[in-house]
């Protein structure tokens, strides 16, 4: 194998990985969409603010203080 061109086929193998399970994650968000239609609800942890967003945002900022904050998991 030519030596000079490995990291351009590692660089390659990643990006396709990378394609791979950006795939897998937007099927697998499509699947569960209808499933959860309600949106996310998030809580600050800086001001307490509680708030909803859309539920394919995995961070939102908070409308009160500009805070990101995780989603709630019930
Ligand atoms: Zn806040």
């Amino acid at each position: 194998m030519n030596i000079p061109h490995l990291p351009i086929i590692y660089v390659a193998i990643g990006l396709g990985a990378l394609c791979v399970v950006g795939i897998f994650s937007e099927l697998r968000r499509r699947k569960f969409g209808p499933a959860h239609p309600e949106d996310r609800v998030f809580r600050c942890t800086k001001c307490g603010f509680v708030y909803t967003d859309d539920a394919d945002v995995d961070r939102s900022r908070c409308s009160q203080c500009g805070k990101l904050n995780e989603p709630i998991v019930f």
